[in-house]
């Protein structure tokens, strides 16, 4: 048992499900903060716990380059190496070599490319960036894609959505083929927490009878007697649907990638540059072509009210740097609209920075305070701003799935939603 989703309720189109995982059962819908380079940027992973993030993300290219997959792989894995002791998905590197390498060149067998870092140059295809991922360790990893840029026309999306679902196939096979060498595998997921975390985390996690379940599994699996390879948890590998701005397209990459058979399936090359209706629109058509009972990831989206809007529609999964990355410049989500914290109106302002949000920051510091902190570029104020909107984003999935639960999502959600938007 590596993967298994199930969809509790599904009101219109939102869904209300668990996803289980070899690190952690995940509600679903659910927001991924995103750890680039096994760090989710300002915030440690007692606080992420304590926000009750379920799981994160990291970047390949990012690990691969620094401090690179046999450093993490040795360490025990992402896991292990960050001593985070929940779920972590990892892309496929894909959407990074395309948006930060320099002098890349694309071909049949897959993409060459030099280090952002330092010029060095490197070679990603499906199968090394399937190798690159087991080495990682998540407990989902993604096929090796290609981003189609935006705008671009129908023949080059045409030919990058075949690129893609031909490197899928790849992925799939290689990633059968090499999957037993996740470096927790042949122990279990267990293997790689430490003891006491073992025990906190547990009582953490919403719902942790199917935690227990899958620990029991794992811990099993340690037992020579019921040790057999198909009992030990393992990685689950998702597929990426691309088709640019064109809904056929689309709908053919979900088909050709739903005939090659994942646990899983994302939504790739949105959030690209295009209008946001546009986005809209293209999710919404593309969920219609997904198989209903398997998790749905949209990747890299978005802002507190479309990862509302999104749930909405039926997204199980979404991941973006905007909270962390928003809050380093000093932009705070909040339950009123967003505020621009270094604005010189807040300089003897007394209140909390949302008076509707319980997080760590606002149950302590006033907004005077955060704004002289980012006046002062003082390394503390990014640290606030940033646990304060990882926490509004990850409380504003905990009452859409509270709405979703209770089958009144449209009220609910509209009422989040405009209460998100400022
Ligand atoms: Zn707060």
């Amino acid at each position: 048992m590596s993967l298994s989703f199930r969809i509790e309720k599904t009101p219109g189109t939102a869904r209300r499900g668990q996803l289980l995982t070899p690190h952690a059962e995940i509600e679903t819908p659910v927001f991924m903060p995103v750890g680039t380079v096994a760090s989710v940027k300002a915030v440690s992973q007692d606080i992420l716990e304590d926000l009750g993030a379920q799981i994160i993300l990291g970047n390949t290219y990012h690990l691969y380059l620094r401090p690179g997959v046999d450093t993490v792989r040795g360490l025990g894995g992402l896991h292990g190496f960050m001593s985070w002791n929940r779920a972590i998905l990892t892309d496929s590197g894909g959407f990074q070599v395309f948006s930060l390498s320099e002098l890349r060149k694309l071909n049949e067998e897959g993409v060459t490319f030099r280090s952002h870092l330092d010029g060095s140059s490197h070679f990603f295809s499906p199968e090394s960036a399937m190798e690159a991922q087991i080495g990682l360790g998540a407990d989902i990893i993604m096929a090796f894609d290609e981003c189609t840029e935006y705008p671009a026309d129908q023949s080059r999306v045409r030919e990058s959505m075949e690129l893609t679902a031909r490197w899928a196939a790849r992925s799939k096979k290689y990633f059968e083929e090499h999957k037993h060498k996740v470096p927790w595998a042949r122990v279990g997921a267990d293997a790689f927490v430490r003891p006491a975390e073992r025990s906190s985390a547990r009582g953490q996690l919403e719902g942790s009878t199917g935690q227990e379940q899958i620990h029991a599994a794992a811990d099993s699996g340690l037992r020579p007697s019921g040790r057999t390879k198909a009992s030990v948890p393992t990685q689950s590998l998702f597929g990426i649907v691309q088709g640019g701005m064109d809904r056929a397209l689309r709908k053919e990459s979900a088909e050709r990638t739903i005939e090659i058979g994942f646990p899983g399936y994302a939504i790739g090359g949105l959030s690209v540059g295009e209008p946001r209706e546009l986005t809209r629109e293209i999710v919404e058509s593309t969920l219609e072509h997904l198989p209903k009972d398997k998790p749905r990831y949209l990747m890299g989206v978005g802002t507190p009210e479309e990862i509302v809007e999104y749930s909405n529609l039926g997204v199980d999964m979404m991941d973006c740097v905007l909270p962390t990355r928003a809050a380093r410049h000093g932009l705070l989500f909040t339950s009123e609209g967003k505020v621009s914290i270094k604005q010189a109106r807040f300089a003897q302002d007394q209140g909390p920075l949302d008076p509707n949000c319980d997080c760590r920051v606002c149950r302590r510091y006033t907004r005077a305070y955060l704004r002289h902190l980012y006046a002062s570029n003082e390394v503390l104020g990014q640290v606030l701003n940033s646990v304060h909107n990882l926490s509004f984003y990850l409380d504003t999935m905990r009452r859409v799935r509270h709405a979703i639960s209770l089958g009144e999502e449209s009220r609910f959600l509209s009422d989040i939603w405009s209460r998100s938007k400022s």
